[in-house]
């Protein structure tokens, strides 16, 4: 029998189930038929991919080489759209980059968007339907790991970035770092600043950074770590980056659904719930503040809620023009659906940014990402 005092303060619903209550009222309306799809997919097992370090000795890779199937999705797509693209001479192939545009079936007012692909990233992922996990990165005799598992997914943001030639970059929310360090295997960052407000997760990033970069490369001149408030990014530094990346916390969904520690579904974090997309957009507008005349800015999300994604991105254009006379553009990124669309599933039609949806035969996402070019 249950202690009566136990029994009162006893937590009825478990975060997660919380977490799912939500998402089914607010998921099955935003998304539709594909909701029951999507979910299935979130409460199962995720994929992982492998970021390749390009700064570890290539030795270790054997052990990733020897599990088989696994290909280089970002590799592998650009071989399969070569021909095509060829034909249409749209590509201009470079040593390490590669520049495709689409043609637009429809009539919108934004321009065909060339998209630049660093080839340096590569990111491998086992095939659709293949659950197979891969195994721990090893250390090489610099003690630099092999590889990174993260959600393949979380690299296209960093493909979408466009990082190259010596550019400022500025990873505004930056722990534990996964997206940092894939765009430093392009190896064509002049200037990496990485921020994170939460000082055990900076520790955890710094830690990440030293087991994968090499210490030349971890100098003050090249790499520098903060652990400042983003959102009062605008007190410190405006109109000096040429790549801002903007990951912000969010419902992060999938774990919501899996995990009850630490889950933002609690009933002692609801207000820091209710407050996210108030602080996403701080940060949007923010990262937009930080980046130059013509500089870019990522934001991305690994939750599928509208309010998160969407609503967040209309609401700093808004801000940034009538707050600061900060014109923006969004840039299409459907180049990079195109490119991709055999490895992730996406949403179909989003007005603004694009999606991966998870599906249980490519359980990758949801990853939410918007690109904006400052005009003024
Ligand atoms: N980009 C990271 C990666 O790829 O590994 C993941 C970032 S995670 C989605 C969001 C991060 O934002 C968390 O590490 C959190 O500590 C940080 N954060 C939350 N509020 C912040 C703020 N006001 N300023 C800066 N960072 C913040």
């Amino acid at each position: 029998k249950v202690k009566e005092k136990w029994a009162a303060t006893r937590v009825k619903y478990p975060p997660s189930i919380l977490a799912l209550r939500h998402f089914d009222s607010t998921y099955s309306i935003q998304l539709g038929k594909l909701w029951p799809s999507v979910r299935v997919a979130l409460l199962s097992e995720r994929k992982y991919g492998a970021l390749l370090n390009n700064f570890a000795h290539h030795a270790v890779l054997t052990d990733l080489d020897a599990q088989g199937c696994c290909r280089d999705f970002i590799g592998d797509a650009y071989t399969q759209i070569q021909p095509c693209l060829e034909k249409e001479s749209e590509v201009v192939a470079e040593e390490e980059s590669i520049s495709v545009s689409t043609k637009k079936s429809d009539s919108d007012s934004q321009q065909p968007s060339p998209l630049q692909l660093s080839l340096n990233i590569k990111c491998l992922v086992f095939p659709r339907g293949d659950i197979t996990k891969f195994k721990p990165a090893r250390p090489d005799t610099k003690r630099l790991l092999s590889h990174y598992l993260m959600d393949a997914a979380s690299v296209l943001p960093c493909l979408a970035l466009n990082v190259r030639g010596g550019h400022n970059v500025l990873d505004l929310c930056a722990a534990p770092g996964g997206k940092a360090l894939a765009l430093l295997q392009t190896h064509s960052i002049g200037f990496l600043c990485v921020n994170d407000n939460s000082a055990s997760r900076t520790t955890r990033l710094r830690k990440v950074l030293q087991s994968y970069i090499p210490k030349e490369l971890l100098t003050d001149e090249k790499i520098r770590i903060t652990s400042f408030d983003g959102t009062q990014w605008g007190q410190i530094e405006r109109n000096t980056f040429d790549r801002v990346l903007v990951d912000v916390p969010c419902t992060t969904d999938r774990h919501s659904l899996m995990e009850d520690d630490n889950n933002i579904f609690s009933k002692n974090r609801t207000g820091e719930r209710r407050r996210l997309p108030e602080v996403q957009t701080e940060l949007l507008l923010a990262g937009i503040l930080a980046a130059c005349r013509g500089g870019e800015i990522l934001y991305s999300t690994c939750t599928l809620s509208q309010i998160q994604n969407m609503s967040v991105v209309e609401q700093a254009i808004y801000l940034a023009k009538e707050n600061h006379g900060i014109q923006l553009q969004v840039v299409d990124l459907r180049a990079l659906t195109q490119m991709f669309r055999k490895t992730f599933d996406f949403a179909p039609d989003l007005p603004l940014g694009e999606m991966v949806i998870p599906h249980l035969a490519a359980n990758f996402g949801p990853i939410y990402m918007c690109k904006l070019r400052r005009i003024t």
